[in-house]
């Protein structure tokens, strides 16, 4: 058996759909899934203290190992004993890999060690591998880490992506073997792009190896709602049923629900709080633009029935007027009406799961709405 520091509960799977419900249990506490993690890229959620979150009952969040590497750095991390230390924040906390943002960078090459990059902080080259990114996220101290994967482009051949996908399994065989922090999970992550037989090929791979959780990866990168739609319907409940199975990158009401669907159990998203910072709000009805001019006048809430502490103590009237002076609170108090907002969903969610009546939410969340049921 495993010595695994997570476990996976699986409480009730929904008649009528592949969602299911259920609970992570972690040394930190306890995770109720499927969960939607607020993602704090520099160890903070932008424009929220760490009370404010956890107020909003979030569970866990994440935290992007390639900016931690690069500022505050490692030294620094090693300092305060880790990011929980650091930020002083005791619940969960889950670190990507790093790799998503190596990728993005123009001047990098790929071998079959790693990736070589130059540092965008003081163009110095930086040589990323499985080895590192394991050393960085144990150093940071997260509670699940992920293994390092190559994050392909998403226009890339055929293949191109056959290539990748054993590069993948090579990486991940390495990630495993590297990591050696009893305290803390890794997840495996499988790839293939959008063709059915790499995709099949690699989780099979991935799976292969006795990780904690398995990921989705290369979705979410821009490609058409029924691309993710067709792998997600075929590939999502064929992940193991044991473990947590997390989609990256995922936070749209629209794609929450497709993940959910499909059996997906986590996923995070800077979409509510850059959404928050820009003045967009999240609602049950649709999106609202706070700084149209018809709520200058308004004294109602972003939502009337929101019982976040924006909507409790502010009209939409004096949010307008924040964003108009671009001032810092109005991000703060949008941000937090749409995490609220995020994490309601997902405890809808999980509700309508353990009635059976996933699908029915789904129908009466897209009537009463004008979110695009594909996008
Ligand atoms: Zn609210």
């Amino acid at each position: 058996m495993s010595s695994s520091p997570i476990k996976y509960e699986l409480i009730h799977k929904d008649k009528h759909s592949g969602a299911r419900r259920g609970r992570i249990h972690t040394p930190r506490g306890i995770i109720e899934t499927p969960v939607f993690m607020p993602v704090g890229t520099n160890a903070t959620v932008k424009t929220l203290t760490n009370k404010m979150i956890r107020e909003l009952g979030s569970e866990i969040i994440l935290g992007n190992a390639f900016h931690l590497f690069l500022r505050p750095g490692l030294e620094i991390m090693k300092e305060f004993g880790g990011i929980h230390n650091f930020m002083n924040w005791d619940r969960p906390l889950l670190t990507d890999s790093g790799g998503f943002q190596v990728f993005s960078l123009k001047d990098r090459k790929i071998t079959e060690d790693g990736v070589k990059f130059r540092s965008p902080l003081d163009g110095s080259k930086i040589m990323m591998t499985p080895e590192k990114s394991m050393e960085i996220q144990q150093i940071i101290g997260s509670d699940i880490a992920m293994a390092f994967d190559e994050c392909v482009d998403a226009n890339s051949e055929y293949e191109y992506f056959k290539e990748s996908v054993e590069r993948t399994y090579r990486w991940a065989k390495r990630s495993y073997d590297a990591h050696n922090k009893k305290e803390q999970a890794l997840f495996g992550i499988f790839q293939g792009g959008l063709f059915d037989d790499l995709r099949e090929k690699s989780l099979e791979q991935i799976t292969s190896i006795p990780f904690d959780g398995y990921a989705i990866g290369g979705l979410a990168v821009g490609e058409k709602y029924q691309d993710s739609e067709k792998i997600l319907k075929k590939f999502g409940n064929k992940m193991p049923e044991n473990k947590p199975r997390y989609i990256m990158g995922i936070g749209s009401p629209t794609m929450m629900i497709l993940s959910v669907e499909n059996g997906m159990d986590m996923f995070d998203c800077v979409l509510p709080t850059r959404m928050g910072r820009h003045g967009t709000a999240l609602t049950w009805k649709g999106k609202l633009n706070i700084k149209a001019a018809k709520n200058k006048f308004s004294k109602d809430p972003i939502e009337k029935d929101c019982k976040c502490y924006t909507c409790r103590n502010h009209t939409r009237g004096y949010l307008n007027h924040l964003f108009k002076r671009n001032e810092n609170t109005g991000k703060t108090l949008l941000s937090i009406h749409n995490l609220h907002f995020n994490i309601t969903f997902v405890k809808k969610m999980r509700e309508a799961i353990e009635n059976d009546a996933f699908l029915d939410f789904k129908k009466e969340f897209f009537e009463n709405s004008d979110y695009p049921l594909e996008n």
